[in-house]
């Protein structure tokens, strides 16, 4: 089964890229045909998976603004079988304006992966940290949406207003979306206040929360600067077990669900 997957979050800093990078990675690893979106002008998925994003000519930004073709965005990763990567740059930053001359400005991604979506298993887009019309692209386009949540003071905060965001999109836009879960993430087990957010979130969202709890680790904050993913760059690491094992879990989630998870939000 085909999965649209929009990893977001309004709050920066939360791991979304992180897991985009290093799930998108483990589902490729994994067998799994594999595209990743970056839709954040910031490119930091871009980099992440080392792609230099100063000297790209064709991104997501002339894809959104139909001047480019996908098979000419799309770039294969190096020393992963089956990753592909939309790239972006600070160029993104100017769509929002642009777009607004547009017909169905917030169809654009949904409308360029039309295609896509039959030659991919996953399609992993990562949003910026902010409910603006490149995250509304996301949510338009994806069939679900994961939500990274830092174990840190304040995760909640924003929660709710992300929920009603992606109910209303759900309502209004696209009847497919569905809540695909939340992964708690930089979690630190020396401290009581990651454990109270966990049963805070699970409180709330019992149902939608994955298993798998992805742990602080330095090696995964290291690993962008060396353009690689965590499974590359420390593939013994505590990290890259972690992202191994949403990636199990992810398929198995996914393998399991016959339909898109309509009923669930
Ligand atoms: P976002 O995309 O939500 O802004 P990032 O994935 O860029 O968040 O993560 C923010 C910062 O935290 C980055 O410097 C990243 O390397 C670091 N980071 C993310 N996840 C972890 C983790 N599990 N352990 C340690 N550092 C992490
Ligand atoms: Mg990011």
């Amino acid at each position: 089964m085909k999965r649209i997957i929009a990893v977001a979050n309004q709050k920066g800093g939360v791991g979304k890229t992180t897991t985009n990078i290093n799930l998108a990675t483990c589902l490729a690893q994994a067998g799994k045909s594999v595209l990743v979106c970056d839709m954040d002008p910031q490119g930091n998925t871009t980099s992440g998976l080392g792609v230099d994003k100063h000297t790209l000519e064709k991104s997501i930004y002339t894809l959104l603004l139909g001047e480019s073709y996908l098979e000419e965005v799309a770039l294969k990763i190096e020393g992963i079988d089956g990753l592909f990567l939309l790239p972006a740059n600070i160029d993104l930053a100017g769509a929002e304006i642009e777009m607004l001359d547009l017909a169905s400005r917030e169809f654009r991604l949904r409308d360029v992966l039309s295609h896509a979506k039959y030659l991919y298993d996953y399609i992993l887009i990562d949003c910026p940290p902010s409910l603006n019309i490149l995250t509304l692209n996301a949510l338009c386009a994806a069939d679900s949406v994961l939500v990274p949540i830092q174990c840190e003071y304040y995760a909640l905060e924003g929660l709710t207003q992300l929920m009603h965001t992606i109910n209303l999109v759900h309502g209004k836009l696209n009847p497919r979306l569905a809540l695909e879960g939340v992964v708690f993430t930089m979690y630190d087990a020396r401290t009581n206040l990651s454990a109270q957010v966990v049963d805070e979130v699970k409180s709330h969202l019992a149902d939608h929360t994955y298993q798998t709890i992805i742990p602080r680790n330095v090696r995964l904050s290291e690993a962008p600067s060396h353009g690689l993913p965590i499974t590359l760059y420390a593939p013994q690491s505590k990290g890259a077990e972690a992202y191994e094992q949403l990636a199990r879990e992810v398929m198995a989630k996914n393998f399991l669900a016959d339909e898109p998870q309509k009923e669930l939000l």
